[in-house]
């Protein structure tokens, strides 16, 4: 028997989250941010879910192929450019769409002289200050660009730093404008944020990714909860053993966390080394949330290497075998990592290669998982 620890990957969810995303920006078309290995649920599994999608936004030259192996025909576009100039053939072999956000990768390009036509996104540094020319740069770049051989269109390209905050977008988009007025060429600019709340900046290509995978760009559930966002994976497992505690027991390293009261808590098969958050709290008045048997309940004690402890105080009836979610349906992502300092991203990205993932193709989003649940052998 393995672990009983398991991941689902909810491909009608994906569907249903780039459904929820056209919604919001009918007019454009969707670039579906797949990097990371599409955010930790795996290039493969998601590129069944999201194959509706425009074109599809990455970093990593390798998985640019994967995706090609799979049967995708449409445009790739790697959103860091290319790094050497070596990689500029694989760029025309495989009929890859670039970032340009440096003079280097623009020097590469006019040594290499591709025979084309290549597609260009050319990033304009609106504020974030990561990748990208500096406005009074850009449209020298544009010009260098657009004079070298075998480059075809060119898009303009930024990326916004607080499209779900309290700042917004209107001074990076006053900038972006402002750059690239009179310039022919379509625009790229919105992220997740920008696509949920910025109309503004649908242009006529957006570049969602967390919101694919049903997570909120802003780290708060709240803010999504209405949009009809499903969860694209859930992580499960099982109690493993149940403790007695008497007032005053500790539980776990460190002994963070001191029972007032006679007490039984779970033992989960989960712990740092799938993926869950060393960070997330086990004391204190904001613990991280946690379902044992369906009930809503909350870790207690510091996470381990590969378990952790929950409160069973709202489900007297669970025993060693009971269900467990650690998050996904019914227990949103979001929740678990405000409890641990970060983000819904990180989480996802972090689940360890040591978790089996089975894949539900046919299954209701929103239904109780219990076909799926039977993890890969
Ligand atoms: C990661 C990334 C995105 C997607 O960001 P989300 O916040 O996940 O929507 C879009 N554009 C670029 C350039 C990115 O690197």
């Amino acid at each position: 028997m393995p672990r009983p620890i398991h991941a689902v990957i909810h491909q009608p969810a994906l569907a249903n989250n780039l459904e929820v995303v056209r919604r919001h920006a009918p007019a454009s078309r969707v670039w579906a941010v797949v990097k990371a290995n599409a955010y930790g649920h795996g290039i493969r599994r998601a590129f069944a879910g999201l194959r509706a999608a425009d074109g599809f936004g990455l970093l990593d030259l390798n998985e640019a192929v994967l995706l090609r192996e799979l049967g995708w025909q449409g445009p790739i576009l790697l959103l860091e450019g290319f790094f050497q100039p070596q990689d500029v053939p694989l760029l025309e072999e495989y009929r890859l769409t670039t970032a340009i956000h440096n003079e280097e990768q623009l020097r590469m390009l006019e040594v290499a002289r591709p025979k084309g036509p290549l597609a260009i996104q050319l990033k304009l540094n609106t504020g974030m200050n990561r990748l990208g020319f500096a406005p009074d740069q850009y449209r020298t770049a544009w010009e260098r660009a657009r004079t070298l051989s075998g480059v075809g269109s060119i898009v303009h390209m930024t990326h916004f730093s607080d499209a779900d905050g309290e700042r917004g977008i209107a001074h990076q988009l006053e900038v972006f404008d402002t750059t690239t007025a009179n310039l022919p060429g379509e625009a790229s600019l919105s992220n997740s944020a920008a696509t949920l709340w910025h109309p503004a900046a649908h242009r006529a290509w957006v570049r969602p990714g967390i919101v694919l995978y049903g997570a909120s760009p802003s780290g708060r559930h709240v803010d999504i909860a209405d949009t009809g966002l499903m969860p694209a994976m859930s992580l499960h497992s099982e109690l493993i053993a149940v403790q007695e505690l008497r007032p005053g027991d500790t539980v776990g390293y460190g002994s963070l966390f001191t029972a007032d009261r006679p007490m039984r808590i779970g033992v989960v098969a989960c712990g740092y080394a799938d993926g869950y958050p060393r960070h997330a709290a086990g004391w204190g008045d904001r613990p991280a949330p946690v379902l044992v048997d369906g009930v809503r309940t909350h870790l207690v004690g510091r996470v381990s290497m590969d378990m952790l402890c929950v409160d069973l105080t709202p489900c007297p009836k669970a025993r060693v075998g009971s269900p467990v979610t650690l998050w996904g349906h019914g227990l949103p992502i979001d929740d678990v990592a405000a409890a641990s300092g970060t983000v819904g991203y990180e989480l996802m990205c972090a689940l360890a290669p040591r978790v089996p993932v089975t894949v539900a193709t046919l299954t209701v989003p929103d239904a109780p998982n219990v076909a799926e649940t039977a993890p890969a052998k």
